[in-house]
């Protein structure tokens, strides 16, 4: 089997209602995406996701990685990942370069999936869980009245793991947000808090010894992804978890978050950490240093859906993230839903991803093709 073709499908869908809108950030109107299809001489097609700023991936597939894979086989995944990596130089060791290496990535293991007529998680490594514990993350800078009604929605819905956004609104103090969202679920369930690296070391400290009151779960990214150092001494100083890692990149990054004692869970992305092939590696040394890993996925049913089949084969494994708010990406391209059900979620059984688009709903999204 050989490599053909390389094609980004860039997605956007417009959102019925805004979210977010009293963050520093802004409003976020639509959820965008790019995908990425791996085409086959053999009529197989594998289907990936990438993080990266999505009108930018198109160029960046068809002049850096199309002629490192055009004609290649594309079941030797691990040698194709190497092939990419030294392919970029000194252009791409983290950033934009990495998160379309991880889609292609992933394409790549949708293919092999499908080629042995296996979901990715059975080749993916050895499979230590079918059913994965999920959280749900959505509560975005709501007024109070609208935070308690969702997180209330979510123990409702069974989940016993929640978390809301922090630290960069300008609306809802952060302390009453997390106040709010502790007295509405109630003792038992767990609440987690994301700062989004909101705050620098000071005013981490600070407010995370205020939060100790609401008996938050983790504290997740307080400050940006450089300081490791004052991520250590978080964790020391404060009575809760210090998660992060969504923002970090090939093994190398993490080897230096574990090195550093940085976090008690990583979060690596795999649409932007390197795919499935170094996200297995990520597993395998977080598993060495004693941190259990939660995925961080917040795009398309397809990278939701990656995520599910390497929480499979994760060596520790703390949950699964559920994004729960408005989006078209994750509800209406796919044949395949998710069901979360009880608080957990279910890996997917088909061969590869174990998903099938639906070309129509693709179309009614797609803002650019490359
Ligand atoms: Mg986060």
């Amino acid at each position: 089997m050989k490599i053909t073709d390389i094609q980004t499908l860039v997605l956007v869908a417009p959102l019925k209602k805004p979210m977010g809108g009293v963050s520093n950030s802004g409003p976020i109107r639509s959820r965008k995406t790019a995908l990425i299809r791996v085409i086959t001489d053999e009529g197989l097609v594998g289907i990936g996701e990438s993080f990266g700023i999505p009108q930018l991936v198109p160029p960046i597939v068809q002049q850096i990685f199309r002629p490192l894979l055009l004609g290649q086989n594309p079941l030797e995944t691990e040698l194709l990942w190497d092939r990419m990596y030294r392919g970029l130089g000194y252009h791409g060791q983290k950033g934009l370069l990495i998160e379309v290496l991880s889609g292609i990535d992933i394409a790549l293991w949708d293919l092999r999936g499908k080629a042995f007529g296996q979901p990715i998680y059975k080749i993916l490594g050895e499979t230590h869980r079918t059913i994965l514990p999920a959280y749900a993350a959505g509560m975005y800078f709501s007024p109070v009245e609208d935070l308690r009604a969702e997180a209330r929605s979510y123990v409702e819905q069974g989940f016993s793991s929640v978390k809301l956004k922090i630290g960069v609104g300008n609306g809802v103090p952060d302390e009453v947000a997390v106040q709010t969202v502790r007295e509405a679920v109630g003792p038992g369930v767990r609440v987690m808090a994301d700062v989004n690296c909101g705050y620098d070391y000071e005013k981490a400290l600070e407010a995370g010894r205020k939060l100790e009151a609401y008996d938050l779960y983790w504290l997740e990214e307080p400050v940006p992804p450089e300081y490791l150092e004052d991520y250590r001494q978080l964790r020391q100083e404060l009575n809760m978890k210090i998660a992060g890692g969504e923002a970090e990149y090939t093994r190398w990054g993490f080897k230096a978050m574990f090195e550093k004692e940085a976090v008690d869970v990583a979060q690596p992305d795999l649409m932007r950490c390197g795919g499935l092939t170094e996200g297995v590696r990520i597993a395998q040394m977080a598993a060495e240093y004693g941190v259990p890993i939660s995925t961080h996925a917040w795009l398309s049913i397809v990278g939701m859906v990656a995520s599910l089949h390497y929480g499979a084969v994760c060596p520790l494994f703390e949950s699964f993230e559920f994004e729960m708010t408005e989006n078209p990406l994750r509800d209406e391209i796919t044949v395949e839903k998710l069901h979360p059900e009880n608080g957990t979620i279910k890996v997917f059984e088909g061969p590869g991803l174990g998903l099938q688009l639906i070309e129509e709903q693709v179309s009614r999204y797609l803002v650019m093709k490359g």
